[in-house]
């Protein structure tokens, strides 16, 4: 467990701040007011003793300069309550400042892959736009966190036009994922813009959002965001970024559900974590929460190689046996592939299979699903 979270408990459970807040927190407010009440600072995180006090200052401060911070309201009293599962994926912590040799800036290769700025090609049949690099919550693992957070780096809808005429001029892409940075926390008029744009586009058959808004931000999914989405031309699908069953609460539950009404195809995205998943219980209990939820559990994630995120990071191995040990207790739908994506950008492949070879205990070789060449990848040792 990351130690900046074990010194929660004395003095953030004696203030009686965040019961006003979690009163607060209840009412009904509108998305961008809720959004506005996350926690960006170090002073703010402090305040609350959710920071580490044996943590270096400028170590935290280099976190934090190198991707923001944004603990959203949603997850304030279950942090305050000592939830170290959800602390440990947005509490900056002084691990952050620390890079191992093989981390590398932009680990999935996105810029490799960027005929135009903001745009993605990397797989055939579908492109990434970048619609935006801001987020609901920051989450300390980001594996874009070159650009993620950083204002500067958001493009325009009238700067994305490039992107979008390069997916007119190439058919064989059939579908766009929007997103960045998290494409919901753009209003309803910019996402606008961006989807019928895309709608406009004839051989385009569907549209995906790569999000974290049900658990960061639920009320964001607004009626008139699911009307939308349900009577687009095109068929949408969600991919939500969930680690954690205790992100599964009534609000996330809700804005599922509302979601799926809308006939929003949902699956989910997680990322093995250190601390925060990586046992089989804690498993078990978040793709079966998926799943009830009318979530099919798609991807989970062996962290990328992001800078500053080795802490975040288990032995391969280790990963391998604990989603091995999931078979037979979850019903097959609700069972992820456990995936690594080849730094470089040499694309995501499933680990099981037959395209992965342990090499020695710290070396392991990948044939890239792109150009079907093996690449021998040296992870850290956790
Ligand atoms: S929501 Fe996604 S893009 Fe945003 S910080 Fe988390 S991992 Fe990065």
């Amino acid at each position: 467990m990351n130690s900046n979270v074990s010194g929660l408990s004395e003095k953030t459970r004696s203030t009686d701040t965040l019961s006003k807040e979690n009163q607060v927190a209840k009412e009904a407010l509108p998305w961008p007011q809720k959004l506005r009440r996350g926690l960006v600072t170090l002073q703010q995180l402090d305040e609350r003793g959710w920071l580490n006090t044996n943590e270096n200052r400028e170590h935290l401060e280099q976190a934090q300069d190198a991707l923001d911070i944004r603990v959203p309201e949603a997850w304030h009293e279950a942090i305050q309550r000592g939830d170290v599962e959800l602390a440990k994926q947005v509490i900056p912590s002084a691990d952050e400042a620390f890079f191992e040799p093989q981390e590398l800036s932009d680990p999935i290769g996105d810029e490799a892959f960027s005929p135009v700025p903001g745009l993605t090609h990397r797989y055939r049949d579908r492109a990434l736009v970048k619609i935006t690099y801001q987020c609901a919550m920051y989450c300390r693992f980001c594996f874009r966190r070159h650009k993620v957070s950083h204002a500067e780096e958001n493009l325009s809808f009238e700067a994305l036009q490039k992107a979008y005429e390069y997916i007119e001029s190439h058919p064989e892409i059939r579908e766009v994922i929007f997103t960045g940075g998290d494409p919901l926390v753009l209003t309803d008029a910019r996402l606008e813009e961006h989807i019928s744009r895309v709608e406009s586009i004839p051989h385009i058959d569907t549209i995906r959002f790569h999000t974290r808004i049900p658990s960061a931000l639920p009320e964001r999914i607004t009626e008139a965001l699911c009307e939308r989405l349900g009577n687009s031309s095109k068929m949408v699908w969600m991919v939500v970024h969930i680690n954690s069953a205790a992100e599964l609460n009534a609000h996330t539950l809700s804005a599922l559900k509302q979601l799926r009404r809308a006939g929003v195809g949902l699956c989910s995205q997680s990322v093995l974590l250190k601390g925060v998943n990586d046992a089989p219980e804690r498993l078990l209990e978040l793709f079966g929460g998926l799943y009830r939820a009318g979530v099919l559990p798609y991807y989970l994630h062996y962290p990328d190689l992001a800078k500053g995120t080795n802490h975040f990071r288990i032995p391969l191995e280790r990963a391998i046996a604990l989603v091995e040990e999931l078979a037979g207790q979850l019903p097959g739908p609700a069972l992820p592939r456990l995936v690594v994506d080849i730094p470089g950008g040499l694309g995501k492949i499933s680990v099981s299979s037959e395209n992965v070879r342990q090499v020695s205990p710290h070396l392991w070789e990948f044939r890239s699903p792109l150009n079907k060449q093996w690449k021998k990848i040296q992870y850290p040792r956790a």
